[in-house]
């Protein structure tokens, strides 16, 4: 791969990265199949995300007629990199044989080793003969939706299709890894702008927060409405807040520490809540809610704005989910596509039809609102959270910041990217947009 990062770091044309050969392996981060028990018995808690994952050479696969090969200049890391890695709510390789079954080409997905990563930024190298759009020497960020466009189902919305995945966490070859295989389908142009991991952390969670709230399938906000946010300085919070702020809305943002009450403050955001230093118990027993504290979180936050959030933007699951239908408006509605401390919830049903709310699940995002959200960071009008920057050896230390709800924002990782900074295609647009609106979660 150094040949690609030296013809890439020179300004090589399409022409002459197309004509590299492609290496026969690559160096990418990945769990094994021989240890998916690894963490049995133990507490989730527990289970050590850099004690599975694993970065060292793996065979480069074959690319099919609408799959291209990119150069890995930079990932991140998302929630579904510590799933992944503690093998919750399942070991992900059922899902690589299921899709391996599906065709000749999909079976190479079936491997001892299954290559994680849900985000990338990076540059096109060769493209498979029905590729129309993109071309060698594209510089790209990649979407995680991986849809087979042959079946009726993917043609209304994507995010509806009966073998609809995420890639690199229900397909193998993901972006924590110095090449990738992608479909044509997830390629967007990377923000001209940012580095190469600052393109890199947004589209997973920026696309999920643009459906959740904005896209047409989720909570449809309008100017004026008051969003709730849970996580508010988390990987899908932070874009939340920022498309409340560029909507016209009010955003609420619940958070766990002083520090990321103020981060939050310097977003803009000066309705805060700090659930720790409140000290919720929503759940007085594993077995038991207690409608008091439902309350209490509800004068809060009409405390704050004078009024009910018209949305609830939920992904912690079990321990809020009963306080978010309390709380949200009379026919509000709370959008959810998460339960990070647990899937089984429970709400009171009589505050939920009473009142008229509404409930919206939601998942990732289709090309079309992956796509509009990525034009809105390529414009400079959501910014990146980047919060830190690791190396590709290092992807097992910053998954368990992340399980352990240390970390900022998003966690960058430099996987042929060399160093920091690199990338920036337009160095008089980062000033018109601004340093301190691009780095604001980096310099804390
Ligand atoms: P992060 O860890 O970056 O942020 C989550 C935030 O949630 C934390 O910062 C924390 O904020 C808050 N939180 C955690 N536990 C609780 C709790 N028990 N009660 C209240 N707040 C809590 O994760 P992401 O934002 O990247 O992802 C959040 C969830 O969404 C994950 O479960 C992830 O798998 C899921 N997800 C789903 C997607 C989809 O397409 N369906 C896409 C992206 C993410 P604080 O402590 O400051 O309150």
């Amino acid at each position: 791969m150094q040949q690609f990062l030296e013809a890439i770091q020179s300004g090589a044309s399409g022409d002459d990265i197309a004509a590299l050969p492609i290496p026969e392996s690559y160096r990418a981060a990945f769990v094994k199949r021989d240890e998916v028990d690894m963490f049995e018995g133990m507490d989730s808690s527990a289970k050590d995300p850099t004690k599975s994952i694993h970065v060292d050479e793996v065979p480069t696969p074959q690319l099919a007629h609408d799959e291209v090969y990119i150069a890995v200049m930079a990932s991140s890391i998302n929630f579904n990199t510590v799933w992944t890695s503690i093998f919750e709510p399942l070991p992900t390789f059922g899902f690589l044989d299921r899709l391996a079954r599906e065709s000749d080409d999909a079976a190479k997905h079936s491997q001892p080793f299954h290559v994680i990563g849900s985000d990338a930024s990076g540059v096109v190298l060769q493209v498979g003969s029905a590729v129309r759009n993109w071309k060698p020497g594209d510089r790209v960020t990649v979407h995680c939706n991986h849809v087979d466009d042959q079946d009726p189902t993917a043609h209304d919305d994507s995010m509806l299709a009966l073998n609809q995945r995420i890639w690199g966490f229900e397909t193998n070859y993901g972006g924590l890894a110095d090449l990738a295989i992608v479909k044509a389908n997830q390629l967007m142009p990377k923000p001209a702008h940012l580095s190469w991991e600052e393109s890199a952390v947004n589209a997973l969670c920026n696309s999920t927060s643009y459906r959740m709230l904005v896209g047409s399938h989720g909570a449809r906000m309008k100017q004026g409405d008051a969003v709730l946010v849970w996580g508010a300085t988390g990987g899908i919070g932070g874009y939340a807040i920022q498309y409340v702020l560029n909507g016209g809305g009010t955003p609420i943002g619940v958070v766990s520490s002083p520090e990321r009450a103020q981060l939050l403050n310097d977003m803009g955001c000066e309705a805060v809540i700090d659930r720790k230093a409140e000290g919720y118990q929503f759940w007085s027993d594993e077995h038991t809610q207690d409608e008091g504290e439902w309350r209490r979180f509800g004068k809060k936050i009409r405390s704050l704005i004078g009024e009910d959030p018209d949305i609830v933007f939920e992904h912690p699951g079990r321990s809020t989910m009963g306080a978010s239908i309390f709380a949200v408006k009379r026919g509000g509605t709370v959008v959810t596509c998460a339960a990070t401390s647990g899937y089984m919830v429970e709400f009171d049903n009589r505050h939920f039809w009473m009142k008229l709310k509404r409930l919206i699940s939601s998942h990732f995002a289709n090309y079309h609102e992956a796509a509009a959200a990525n034009k809105l960071i390529c414009q400079g009008r959501i910014h990146p959270i980047m919060s830190d920057v690791f190396a590709l050896d290092e992807v097992g230390e910053a998954a368990l910041k992340v399980h352990r709800n240390q970390a900022e924002g998003k966690l960058g990782v430099l996987c042929l990217a060399p160093e920091e900074g690199l990338g920036v295609d337009d160095p008089e647009m980062r000033e018109r947009v601004g340093e301190a609106n691009i780095t604001r979660f980096r310099n804390r």
